[in-house]
């Protein structure tokens, strides 16, 4: 059964934060965005395809799709120790797992895309605003995708099913349900093909269905965003 809860800043269950994506964010970048959940603000920045270096890196039969997920020290209340860490690099390869399936990968062989993201702001689904981010950025930079992809963070607090968790929501505790669960979600809506699904605690199948479906939904409002936002830069 779950608990009686309240969001700390009053939004209901399937409500996100106040969204914002811009696209060109980054003159010298090949294609670059921004997009923030609230207080959680990513920056993303795409680079190529170009040569592969070193040479035996290179994959004659497609191009290396490289995600390198950065917080900066600056991004959260207590500094964080700068460079990469066991989670940076996890959600660098989630990420490129993430957005892989709508690219034409085999289309440049022995070539390199790298991907920066950067967090400049954090309070929580900082990987979901970077996959926003960076899906609008590889847009931006003109590569051929079959689709934007899309991406939100689910999460079960006190019981509840709710979209889009901030930090203070993240770490708060019901009084008998103890336990928060975390799902990021990214969703591919065109295909309807979910290409990332994390889960960190527990959830029951029902639960994660119900989730799942929360997401979809989500994920369509932030899908026409990043639209909006490319189709901005073209005017
Ligand atoms: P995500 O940002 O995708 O939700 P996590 O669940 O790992 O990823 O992190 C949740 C939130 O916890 C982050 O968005 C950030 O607000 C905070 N956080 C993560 N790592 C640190 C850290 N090293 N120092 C301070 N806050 C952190």
């Amino acid at each position: 059964m779950a608990e009686k809860y309240k969001r700390t800043d009053g939004r209901a269950y399937d409500e996100m934060r106040e969204i914002k994506a811009k696209a060109g964010v980054i003159k010298n970048a090949d294609g670059s965005a921004m997009f923030s959940f609230g207080d959680s603000i990513a920056i993303a920045a795409v680079y190529g395809p170009r040569q592969l270096h070193p040479q035996h890196l290179q994959d004659p039969s497609k191009c290396l799709l490289r995600c390198t997920y950065d917080m900066l020290s600056f991004s959260v209340n207590e500094r964080k120790k700068p460079g990469p860490s066991r989670r940076s690099t996890e959600i660098s390869y989630v990420t490129g797992k993430a957005l892989e399936p709508v690219l034409q990968l085999d289309a440049y062989p022995n070539t390199v895309i790298d991907v920066f993201i950067s967090i400049i702001q954090a309070d929580a689904s900082t990987r979901c605003a970077g996959i926003n981010a960076a899906s609008i950025a590889l847009a931006n930079a003109g590569l051929p995708m079959s689709e934007l992809v899309t991406a939100v963070s689910m999460g079960k607090v006190a019981g509840n099913i709710l979209v889009d968790l901030s930090k203070d929501e993240e770490d708060y505790r019901g009084e008998k349900i103890k336990e928060t669960t975390d799902i990021p979600v990214a969703y591919l809506p065109r295909s309807d093909k979910i290409s990332l699904l994390q889960l960190d605690g527990r959830i029951k199948v029902a639960e994660l269905r119900e989730a799942i479906k929360a997401a979809k939904k989500a994920c369509l409002k932030i899908n026409e965003i990043q639209r909006e936002a490319l189709k901005k830069i073209k005017e």
